[in-house]
């Protein structure tokens, strides 16, 4: 069977809890007769409740952009993964490189923000990818397979199973710049490689990988057409209802 197309809209630190409200009432309209694609939203913290009431009864399923791995606890700031599952979350992004940029995200913390994601039935959009550097270094394949077997590291094949991997090009993120289709399949075909080297054919097979980096209605279908891109992870293009509806339509443009 064929791997179902998955779009998910990433809104990082935008929109307070009216203004994303707005938004998903805009994208249930929107997408309301989708059904051949997959479609998540991931709003800032202060607005998931609200969303994912909002979200109740569509097929649009509700993400979170982080979490920390501890169960509870003196960890002021942080969110534990049972406080995404109890409001509604099925995905949380995991190792964005604007955490790892920004915020001290090594591989070793993805890895524990993964496993604490399994364990509470969370699923994982795990993103990974290279800067502008590493790849004129000519160092994107082994960027990617240390981010791979460090954020994977004593992952079970059953948890790796319903994980989404997500390859974001640092130097693609709200840059403008897309990766063209060649190049990113390139780079999606090393790391279903890789995951078939971890775990098993079968399940490098049936992993979605999604492309991220200024996804937009013009670039998607070129995208899509691609063996080994999946779906993606859109930032910029997914704040307004009407951009982000036709590249989840990416099929009718
Ligand atoms: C992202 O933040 O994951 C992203 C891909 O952003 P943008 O689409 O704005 O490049």
């Amino acid at each position: 069977m064929g791997r179902l197309p998955f779009i998910a809209g990433n809104w990082k630190m935008n929109k307070t809890v009216g203004e994303a409200l707005d938004l998903a009432r805009q994208m249930k309209t929107s997408l309301a007769k989708v059904d051949s694609v997959e479609v998540a939203v991931a709003p800032p913290f202060t607005a998931l409740f609200a969303v994912g009431n909002e979200l109740k009864g569509s097929r649009i399923v509700l993400a979170a952009q982080n979490l920390f791995w501890e169960e509870k606890g003196a960890f002021t700031g942080e969110i534990s993964p049972a406080m995404l599952k109890e409001i509604g979350c099925g995905y949380v992004i995991i190792g964005h490189s604007e955490r790892r940029q920004y915020f001290g995200e090594t591989d070793e913390t993805v890895n524990r923000r993964i496993k604490a994601a399994f364990k509470h039935g969370l699923k994982v959009i795990f993103c990974i990818g290279e800067t502008l550097q590493e790849r004129e270094e000519g160092k994107t394949f082994s960027v990617v397979e240390r981010q791979m077997e460090g954020g994977l590291k004593g992952l079970k094949t059953e948890e790796a199973r319903p994980m989404v991997l997500a390859y974001e090009p640092v130097w693609a993120i709200g840059t403008g710049k897309t990766a063209t289709p060649e190049q990113a399949e390139e780079v999606h075909r090393f790391i279903r490689n890789k995951l078939g080297g971890l775990y098993s054919r079968e399940i490098a097979g049936e992993i979605r990988i999604q492309y991220g980096g200024s996804v937009t209605p013009e670039n998607i279908k070129g995208l899509m057409t691609q063996e080994d891109i999946d779906g993606a992870l859109v930032g910029g293009a997914s704040l307004q209802a009407e951009t982000f509806s036709k590249i989840v339509r990416f099929r009718e443009i």
